[in-house]
């Protein structure tokens, strides 16, 4: 166990314990260390990634950029420009003009150092008065119990954390199995993980299959372009959508119309009413993905509105293309990869992925396109990209298995995520708010649908706080500290 801090806090102290210690959990307890106003004892709980980076900042490659320019990324709602602040603490950026550092798509890693920077601030404070002690353990959360009045959460070895509130707030998963990929698990020219350091085990050349076409295909063509890879570079979905780049265009008074309520619409109207808009805009000369940047302040309300069968219906027939227009990527990005396409170097094959298999030292990727016709790619190297697990049934986690045995938790009903009350306590099997457990982060994708990002997730990560604060002990919360609502609107477009 690694204890950051030493504070003034008693064994009567209230004790919040976190697992997970990316963004969500790093900044939840942030939060607590910033809000508490009485003796709070505060426990991370991380095991996997690197502790206050989590998958998404944990990288350690140089061309990995934030898909959001840096007056977006600020950790803390409540402070717009923290992160810009912070950035000019840095020597290479110190002389940077504010409006250019302002619109820049900073290297992921060094967002991972601020996190980290943010969190060693509130864990070891320079003030010794400090009502918070806070502490790591990097070790994997497996189970969870209740004894009356408090939680009980065991970690890998044994040991029994006594708590009275637990945040879950463990992220993403790795991407579910394709057919066949559990037979080649541990094939040399396999990789299951794409956040996983799978450059240092490429072959000296051949081809490499990417299995999706996202933002984490786009990360592994990036590395691929940097290490100067000279064989081909294949990626296939079914779709064969890559993401866009931002882009800046002036503002669309026309959209959403006055007096619309875009959540009450229903998925038929609200699609028809997205396509006059987009064909208007065409007819324009203009960008038709603003409507998505104007939608995106509105599209938890409508996820939220629709019924299970719409929320079906659009994951079958309208998130992939979603998905490629609302997850932009920095410009710069967007040029290689676009190069890279004009060059040959990388080929988009529209295909479903049929099976993966073992070659020899290959691995044989059979794909079935659009018509039906069958043909197979063979890969020197093939990597998972097609994003996190998302069935939460099914998940790999052992802690979030033995919630979902005990009926601690239950799934939304999108099997997306847990089912959660509108200030993030989980709701069990038997419909009952949990008096100890809450959650946040990319557990909640089935109950809100945008629950990835950042400018999401700080927001989650201040109001959980808040909760869990005024839940042990009303008299711990700051009467003083503002209500934050969600960032403003306007923030979220890029
Ligand atoms: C590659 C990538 C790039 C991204 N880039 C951006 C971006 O540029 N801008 C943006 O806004 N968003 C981006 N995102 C979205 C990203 O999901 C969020 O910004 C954020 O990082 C999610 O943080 P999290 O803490 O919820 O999850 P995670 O980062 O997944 O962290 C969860 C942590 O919990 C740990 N954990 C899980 N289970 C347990 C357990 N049982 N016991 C102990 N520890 C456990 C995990 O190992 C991990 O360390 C990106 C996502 C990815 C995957």
């Amino acid at each position: 166990m690694e204890t950051l801090r030493g504070g003034g806090t008693t064994s009567s102290s209230p004790h919040i314990v976190i697992v997970g210690g990316g963004f969500s959990g790093t900044l939840t307890a942030v939060n607590l260390a910033r809000l508490a106003v009485a003796p709070l004892h505060v426990t991370l709980v991380n095991h996997g990634r690197s502790t206050g980076r989590g998958v998404a900042y944990g990288t350690g490659r140089p061309e990995h950029l934030l898909n959001v320019a840096a007056r977006n990324m600020s950790a803390l709602p409540d402070h717009p420009n923290h992160f810009v602040e912070w950035l000019r603490t840095r020597a290479e950026y110190a002389g940077v003009p504010d409006v250019r550092l302002r619109e820049t798509f900073m290297p992921r890693r060094v967002y991972g150092d601020y996190l980290r920077s943010l969190a060693l601030h509130y864990a070891q404070p320079l003030d010794t008065r400090s009502r918070v002690r806070m502490e790591t353990i990097e070790a994997e959360a497996v189970n969870f119990k209740t004894t009356g009045h408090r939680a009980q959460l065991v970690v890998a070895g044994g040991k029994t954390l006594e708590a009275d509130k637990v945040l879950l707030a463990t992220g993403n998963e790795s991407p579910a199995g394709l057919p066949g990929s559990d037979a080649i698990d541990s094939h040399p020219a396999w990789c299951g993980d794409p956040w996983s350091d799978w450059e240092t085990r490429l072959p000296a050349d051949g081809d490499i299959v990417l299995l999706g076409t996202g933002l984490t295909t786009v990360d592994a063509i990036i590395t691929l372009l940097a290490l100067g890879w000279r064989g081909g570079i294949h990626a296939v979905s079914r779709h064969g959508l890559l993401p866009q780049p931002h882009f800046k265009g002036t503002d669309d008074p026309h959209f959403p119309p006055a007096g619309v309520d875009l959540a009450c619409l229903g998925l038929e109207s609200l699609v028809r009413l997205l396509e006059e808009h987009c064909a208007r805009l065409r007819r324009e000369d203009a960008n038709p993905a603003m409507i998505v940047d104007k939608l995106r302040p509105h599209t938890q309300h409508i996820w939220q509105a629709f019924t299970d069968a719409e929320r079906l219906e659009f994951i079958a027939r309208h998130a992939a293309r979603w998905n490629a227009i609302r997850h932009r990527i920095a410009p710069s990005i967007h040029r290689q990869v676009t190069a890279a396409l004009a060059s040959g170097r990388l080929k988009v094959t529209r295909a479903g992925i049929a099976s993966v298999k073992s070659r020899g030292t290959k691995i044989g990727v059979e794909l079935r396109g659009p018509d039906g016709a069958t043909s197979c790619l063979e890969a020197a190297f093939a990597i998972n990209c097609t994003g996190p697990h998302t069935r939460f049934s099914a998940t790999r986690s052992t802690l979030l298995q033995n919630l979902l045995h005990s009926g601690a938790v239950t799934p939304d009903s999108m099997d997306m995520g847990i089912r959660v009350e509108p200030d993030f306590a989980a709701v069990g099997r038997d419909g009952r708010r949990s008096p100890f457990l809450f959650a946040i982060g990319p557990l909640l994708r089935g109950t809100l649908w945008e629950s990835i990002a950042v400018p999401e997730l700080r927001s989650q990560a201040l109001h959980v706080a808040q909760t869990m604060l005024g839940e042990v002990s009303a008299a711990a919360v700051d009467p003083g500290w503002p209500a934050v609502e969600e960032t403003a609107v306007i923030e979220y477009l890029i």
